[in-house]
């Protein structure tokens, strides 16, 4: 699901007063909290003067969690009531958990049912929400004390394959934390608008963001100050993690520690790594000690040591690229997001493969959190040069009622908004001077699985024959989600209009009950809507035939119109049997019968309208 931007240059100027909201990166790893303060956004510090809180929580007995570095050292000691990488656990099922294949120390609540599970800790039962606004409560403390005043609001950050489920757990877990939920802003958009991309005019822009333990690339492309997310691609297994455990293997290998090590020297080892990792970020080369050995490492027996993983990183920016259909010549940024993109190995893999020099002027772990305070400043109406709108796209697909009960989708879930889209549509009765519009949502084809959002009449269509009038309907969603529709009669210009919230009563919950029931009713769905189109097919055979006999029923001879009138009646029959495809051969049958009828009709017709007669004239003379 991609959200992106849309500015609208020339918005009005006011001089509100100041207001405290800020930006929030969420992350698997680390947490920040960005503000407007003393001018710009800033991350803000806690009292240790420490901006990354490890998104960590340690629970315990009878006393408030314990969030960030603490707990993170408590990890080791108290594995099961301490949580990491919760991030990994929002909006999933414990089924889809365990086949991700994460180590998960926790033990789980067997009472829950599986789409919702939850850890057992010392403090009682805790859901990924609850754990996640723990981490959320922190920062918002942190903040409050430093901006010393109460937040308004809070930009928070999801990753740009976050799934609808992922992205209302992230919100609920906000307000569980007091939060008001300005906007969910994708991480790479977060970190385009940190650099000030939005206020170009255009380009292509590639977020490579190698955090703790994920790995993410998005191509952007921005078009007029909106932001479209045109590929992601990355793997939810791969960060700087990984390089520390290379590095401890290449450290105890070096060392000829042959034994093996218990979980707390196992992690003094990773530190040890972890720390090595950091300091070769400064220095081409550096000093090791570990036990009884001494050594050193550079950076090209490290990019050696690494070169699966950061091969694998830049195979997965070609795939991206491939899936935009783009080459390095079309981008015209990079950006280098996580703390682990300091690492000169991967600065100079991403180089070289790019052709072009990254952006790296902000700290890769802090722009996130500074694009997400940006927007929380503009949201909340702190800063007025520009008229920010931050938008998502459509869920759930928007459509029309048509004949026979069918759904026609006009916008197709997940079409970035704003968006317009108009089709033509006719009507189905001769002299039809009404026509009626039901607009739906959902993804069934039939209009009784959809959910109803309004319904509206454009009246006075000039009496033509059934399929002659052009009426164009036009769906509008703007930017902030609000759904318009318009018909129009094309030779009159006659219109009706009507606006709606699609969203309106609309949880995460139900979307994702719709488009599982979709799902599961694909193949169910496809044979009801061939049966309602033959149904169709054959209704308007029939009435055509019938008004064709009426109008030019002397061009048949006796035994023809028996014929017809006997196909007729055994299609009239057939059509409630619910059998579409013996609605189709007799439909077919009664095309035969009639095929010299309607050959003779286009004859005498071509006749008439070469001597100045319209078909339309003699039909409607007939009548
Ligand atoms: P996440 O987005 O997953 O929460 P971060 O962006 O905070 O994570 O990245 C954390 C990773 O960045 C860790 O693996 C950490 O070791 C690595 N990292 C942080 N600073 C440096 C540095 N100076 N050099 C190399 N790696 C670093
Ligand atoms: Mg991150």
């Amino acid at each position: 699901m991609a959200l992106l931007k849309i500015s609208e240059p020339g918005g009005k100027a006011t001089q509100p007063a100041h207001h405290l909201a800020v930006g929030i990166d969420l992350g698997t790893t680390n947490s920040l909290v960005a503000a407007s303060c003393g001018g710009g956004v800033k991350p803000l510090p806690d009292a240790e003067g420490r901006y990354l809180l490890p998104s960590v929580v340690q629970y315990r007995e009878n006393q408030p969690p314990l969030v960030g570095a603490q707990a993170k050292f408590n990890t080791a000691t108290d594995p099961a009531n301490t949580i990491v990488s919760v991030k990994r656990l929002l909006g999933k099922s414990l089924s889809e958990l365990t086949a991700l294949g994460h180590f998960l120390p926790y033990q789980f609540d067997a009472n829950r049912d599986d789409s919702s599970p939850a850890i057992v800790t010392v403090a009682g039962i805790k859901d990924p929400v609850r754990v996640s606004a723990d981490i959320l409560a922190e920062l918002a403390r942190r903040a409050e004390h430093c901006l010393k005043g109460k937040l308004e609001g809070a930009v928070i950050t999801v990753p740009a394959y976050f799934d609808d489920a992922q992205r209302q757990q992230t919100k609920d877990a906000a307000a569980l934390a007091g939060l008001n939920v300005l906007r969910l802003l994708n991480e790479p958009t977060a970190a385009a608008v940190a650099y000030g991309l939005d206020s170009q005019d255009q380009g292509n822009i590639i977020v490579f963001d190698l955090g703790g333990g994920t790995f993410d690339v998005s191509l952007l492309s921005l078009q007029k100050g909106v932001f479209e997310v045109l590929a992601t691609g990355g793997d939810t297994n791969l960060g700087g993690d990984d390089f520390d455990r290379l590095l401890a293997d290449w450290i105890r290998s070096q060392a000829n520690s042959g034994n093996e090590l218990d979980a707390a020297a196992t992690i003094r080892l990773l530190h040890l790594a972890n720390d090595a990792k950091h300091r070769l970020s400064d220095a081409a080369t550096i000093d090791l000690t570990y036990q009884q050995w001494s050594g050193e490492i550079n950076n090209e027996q490290f990019a050696e040591l690494c070169d699966d993983l950061i091969k694998k990183t830049i195979n997965t920016c070609r795939r991206v690229l491939r899936d935009a259909a783009m080459t390095v010549a079309d981008i015209d940024n990079i950006i280098l997001v996580g703390g682990a993109t300091r690492m000169p190995v991967i600065r100079e893999a991403v180089t070289r493969f790019f052709e072009k020099q990254p952006l790296t002027e902000l700290d890769p772990d802090k722009i996130v959190a500074i694009g997400a305070g940006i927007q929380a400043d503009v949201l909340i109406g702190n800063k007025s040069a520009e008229n920010f709108l931050l938008l998502d796209v459509n869920p759930l697909s928007l459509g029309i009622e048509t004949m026979g009960e069918l759904v026609e989708k006009i916008i197709p879930r997940n079409t970035t908004i704003p968006v317009a889209k108009a089709q033509e549509f006719t009507t189905f009765k001769d002299g039809q001077t009404i026509m009626s519009l039901h607009v739906v949502q959902g993804e069934r084809e039939l209009v009784k699985d959809c959910r109803s959002l309004a319904r509206f009449e454009l009246r006075g269509i000039p009496p033509m024959v059934a399929g002659a009038a052009k009426i164009r309907v036009r769906f509008q969603v703007d930017a902030d989600g609000l759904l318009g529709v318009s018909a129009e009669e094309l030779s009159t210009g006659k219109m009706a209009e009507i606006q709606v919230k699609p969203s309106y009563g609309l949880n995460a919950d139900a979307i994702e009950q719709m488009l599982q029931s979709s799902q599961d009713h694909a193949h169910a769905d496809m044979e009801a809507r061939a049966l309602k189109e033959a149904q169709l097919e054959a209704t308007q055979l029939i009435d055509a035939m019938n008004s064709a006999r009426k109008i030019d029923g002397e061009l048949l001879t006796e035994a023809e119109s028996e014929r017809i009138m006997d196909a007729v009646s055994q299609l009239q029959n057939e059509i409630a049997s619910g059998n579409s495809n013996q609605i189709h051969a007799l439909t077919e049958r009664l095309n035969r019968v009639s095929g010299d009828f309607a050959a003779r009709r286009m004859d005498l017709h071509i006749g008439k309208a070469l001597r100045g007669e319209s078909i339309e004239a003699v039909e409607k003379s007939a009548d």
